[in-house]
Order: structure tokens, then C-alpha cells, then sequence
């Protein structure tokens, strides 16, 4: 590679430069959605983060393998090992099974991150495909002295590590005491850090989804399914693990833990964390953590609904730097729309016909791939775009190079202007038709001829358009 990528590696606390333990190739790891919900726009944020990792790892030449899991078992309400299974919340809440309400969200998931561009992961696993892998390490970890049963649950034992807490700064008796501000305690434990593996005793007896064990009937906790479906995919060695910064502590310190006392060495070299994004959601009114249980719940749906581009987000997103948080306003949002409707029709109404200038197309790429390799630096790399399109070069050249960058910020940037554009033209076509069709309608009803007058209602509700007859005059409506 030409070019050298630093990011920030959790792990080691320090912009690193990345070196993949297979030259040109990348194994990568995206904790997935708990899907007992719509996604929020903070999760999109991380995801769509993640999305532009693996794109610049792309377009530097690696090859690169992402696997993602799909969470529809096992994540309890609370981020330790009480609360209530959150499937089984989304279930009683909308009166579906489980599966069901798991189906539903996870298709609305991929609907969201199309709209945004996100590509889909190479590997895409549910937890319930792979009860068998789960049972396998958990067996194994009893078996190395790792894990213990107690109460008719089976824990990891944190305390047979040298390290437990080594994605944190902080010391263990701060996150203790975080653990414990929200969380009753459980009298099993062996030490109050140790977390569930196999659940056989829950509070809830109705828990819907179960599996036969060796330790009884039940079902995995929430970690084991990150390590194991990673594992399944991409073997026991990974280069880069990706979430936001709340996965930082307990979820991938018990990675760690488990996944190292099973495998018996280092598994993952760079872990990789996304900030936040805010809203204003804190006790007074102060900025705090995007959350499904607080705050206006923010979709990507709700955004469309609302007038704005799902694209504007994504920019949005880009010009934030993912180690710092980002806060949520609809102000910002304006901006950004604006931003990108100005964009995309600079470089929609460029001429592409023409000869590339091989020499600068090389120098702004260059400047382009500098930015991206200085830990992420896509504001950067969205001021290269900017001083790209402001040059002296040839429009064929300028759009080349934003061809190029669009592999990476996946903006829509050459075709969006003309989708827009001729949107607006079908909408002008299908309103002029629907005006003639009012009209004939009007004209066969004056002549007494309702038939004709109902087949032409009829023929427009087929097409998703609704008439209504007001005081005012014939009203119409998309229904579709
Ligand atoms: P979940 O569906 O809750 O398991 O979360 C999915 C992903 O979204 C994880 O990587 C979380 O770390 C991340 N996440 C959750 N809340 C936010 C937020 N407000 N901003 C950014 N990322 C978030
Ligand atoms: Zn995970």
C-alpha cells in the first residue's frame, strides 16, 4: 500500500498506523443491530461510520471481509446480566413473536442503511443460526477453567484473567460502581464483573426462544454471539472490531475475555470506536447519548417524512469526526441539506465527456487518500472535493475525481442531481394527467354518464390516487 492508514485503536489508546496480519487483505467485524426495534439515527451514525472504513480500506487496495451479526436473542435491557430480554420487550409490545418482530427489524434495518448508502456487510449472521457455536465455547471455556455454573446460569470468571479491563482507562472500581448504579446484583456471581454465558434461570419464565444445552434448557447471553459468529467467519484472528463507544465496556471487554481464554492467544489487533451522537435528551436539557428510551426517537423514515435528504445525514455524518461526538439539531440538518443539494448540483451539471487529465486526476486523488489515511479525516477529504471543484481543471477531470471519491463517501455525487431532476419531471407529467382525468371525470358526470365517471376514479385509485369530491372542488392524494 502507498499510502499508510492511522486510525485510533482502542486498544492500545494511540493513533496507530494499521498493519492487517495478511498483507492486502482485512478482516473486519461490525457488531449488528438488536433488532427489537427501527435503528435510530445515533446507530446509523456508527454504522454509517464503519461503512466508510471499510470503503477507504477498499479503495487503498485491501481486500476486505466484513462480517456483521444480527442480535435477536439474549441483549437484556440492562447492559449487564438483569432486565428483560429486549426481543421479548419489542414482542410484548406489538403483539408478535419474537421471530416476527426480529424479521420486521431486520428488514427495516437494510431499508434504512440503503437509503444511506451503507453496503451491506459481506456476512451478515443472526445469533440464532449459531446456538451450536455458542454451546461449543461455553463447554470449552468450562472445561479450560474459565467459566463456572452457578444458580442454574453458567458465568465467565473474570478473575482468572491477568487483565480483565484492557480496552479501558478507567479503573475497575469506576466501572464497578457504573455497573452497579443501574443493576441489581446477582447473588451467583463469583465476582461482581463477571458476566452470564447460558441463561437456564431468568426472571422471565416466558422468555420465548430457547434451546436445549448441556446445562439445561435456555439461552446465550448477549457477548458470546460476537465472538463465536466472528470466529465462525472469519477464524480465530481478526484485524480490525468495529461498534459504538458504548460497546467499549462491558460488551467487547467480554469479548475480549472470552474469546482470548477460549482461543488461548490475541485475537483482535485494532478496535475501532465511534462517538456519539447527542441530543438533548440529559436530566436538564443537556446534551446525552441518542437513545431508543429517550428523547424524540429519531428515524431515518422521520427524516424523510419531514423533508430531508437521508444523503444530508450521510454528509452530516462525514463531517463529523468519529472520535468526537456529534451533536443532533435540525438546524445543522438545514445546513446540511443545503449543502448537499449545492454539491450534487455543481458536479451534476459538470460536462463528463471529454479527456481526463491523467496528471491532476493523480495529485487530488492523492490528496484525497492523505486525508482519509490521517485518522479518518473526511472533513479533510470533503475539502479536497471543494478545492477540487473550485480549480481551473477540465469538467471531465472534476467529474472523474468525484466519481472516484463517491467510491468511498457514497454521496450519490454524479447521479443525484439527475434523479432529482427528473423526479420533478415525472411528478409535473403525472399531475398533468391527473389534471386531464379530473377534467373528463367533470365532463362524463355532466353528462350523466357515472360509470364512465366511476371507471375513471377507479383507474386513477389503481394507479395509487385518490379523488375527493369537496365543496371546493375535485381534491386528490397519493395513497400509495
Ligand atoms: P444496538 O442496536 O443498541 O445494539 O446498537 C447498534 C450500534 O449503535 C452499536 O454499535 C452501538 O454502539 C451504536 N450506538 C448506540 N447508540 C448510539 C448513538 N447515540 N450514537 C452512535 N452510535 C450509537
Ligand atoms: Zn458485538
Amino acid at each position: 500500500m502507498e499510502n499508510k492508514l492511522y486510525f485510533y485503536n482502542t486498544l492500545t489508546k494511540k493513533v496507530e498506523q494499521f498493519i492487517p496480519r495478511e498483507d492486502g487483505k482485512v478482516s473486519m467485524y461490525t457488531c449488528g443491530p438488536t433488532v427489537y426495534h427501527y435503528a435510530h439515527i445515533g446507530n446509523l451514525r456508527s454504522y454509517i461510520v464503519e461503512d466508510l472504513l471499510e470503503k477507504t480500506l477498499r479503495y487503498l487496495g485491501y481486500d476486505v471481509k466484513r462480517v456483521m451479526n444480527i442480535t435477536d436473542v439474549g441483549h437484556l435491557s440492562s447492559d449487564a446480566d438483569t432486565g428483560e430480554d429486549k426481543m421479548l420487550k419489542g414482542a410484548r409490545r406489538e403483539h408478535k413473536t419474537v421471530m416476527e418482530i426480529a424479521k420486521f427489524y431486520t428488514d427495516a434495518f437494510f431499508n434504512d442503511c440503503g437509503k444511506l448508502n451503507i453496503k451491506t456487510p459481506d456476512v451478515v449472521e443472526p445469533a440464532t443460526n449459531c446456538i451450536s457455536e455458542f454451546i461449543h465455547v461455553i463447554q470449552t471455556l468450562l472445561e479450560k477453567g474459565y467459566a463456572y455454573e452457578s444458580g442454574g446460569n453458567i458465568y465467565f470468571d473474570t478473575s482468572k484473567l491477568k487483565e480483565y479491563y484492557v480496552l479501558s482507562n478507567q479503573s475497575e472500581k469506576e466501572l464497578l460502581v457504573g455497573v452497579r448504579e443501574d443493576v441489581e446484583e446477582d447473588g451467583n456471581k463469583r465476582n461482581q464483573s463477571d458476566f452470564v454465558l447460558w441463561f437456564t434461570k431468568s426472571k422471565f419464565d416466558d422468555q420465548e426462544l430457547k434451546w436445549e444445552s448441556p446445562w439445561g434448557t435456555g439461552y446465550p447471553g448477549w457477548h458470546i454471539e460476537c465472538s463465536c459468529i466472528s470466529m465462525k467467519n472469519l477464524g480465530e484472528y481478526m484485524d480490525i472490531h468495529c461498534g459504538g463507544v458504548d460497546n467499549i465496556f462491558p460488551h467487547h471487554t467480554n469479548e475480549i475475555a472470552q474469546s482470548e481464554a477460549y482461543l488461548g492467544h490475541k485475537w483482535c489487533n485494532y478496535w475501532f470506536h465511534i462517538n456519539h451522537l447527542n441530543d438533548k435528551s440529559g436530566k436538564t436539557g443537556e446534551p446525552a447519548k441518542m437513545s431508543k428510551s429517550s428523547g424524540e426517537f429519531l428515524t431515518v423514515s422521520l427524516l424523510e417524512s419531514k423533508g430531508y435528504h437521508p444523503l444530508a445525514y450521510r454528509l452530516f455524518c462525514i463531517q463529523s469526526h468519529y472520535r468526537k461526538p456529534m451533536e443532533f439539531s435540525y438546524e445543522v440538518l438545514d445546513n446540511m441539506g443545503a449543502a448537499y443539494d449545492k454539491l450534487v448540483k455543481r458536479i451534476g451539471t459538470l460536462k463528463k465527456e471529454g479527456e481526463v487529465d491523467k496528471g491532476q486526476f493523480a495529485e487530488y486523488k492523492e490528496a484525497f487518500q492523505a486525508a482519509l489515511c490521517d485518522d479518518l479525516n473526511f472533513s479533510m477529504a470533503l475539502t479536497v472535493l471543494y478545492d477540487m471543484l473550485k480549480s481551473e481543471m477540465s469538467d471531465a477531470t472534476k467529474y472523474a475525481l468525484a466519481e472516484s471519491f463517491d467510491e468511498v463517501l457514497s454521496l450519490d455525487l454524479t447521479t443525484a442531481h439527475a434523479a432529482k431532476q427528473e423526479a420533478q419531471r415525472v411528478d409535473a407529467a403525472l399531475e398533468r394527467y391527473i389534471l386531464e382525468k379530473i377534467e373528463e371525470r367533470k365532463a362524463a358526470k355532466k353528462e350523466r354518464d357515472f360509470a364512465k365517471a366511476d371507471a375513471i376514479r377507479a383507474e386513477l385509485l389503481e394507479k395509487g390516487i385518490a379523488l375527493e369530491d369537496t365543496r371546493e372542488g375535485v381534491k386528490w392524494k397519493c395513497v400509495k
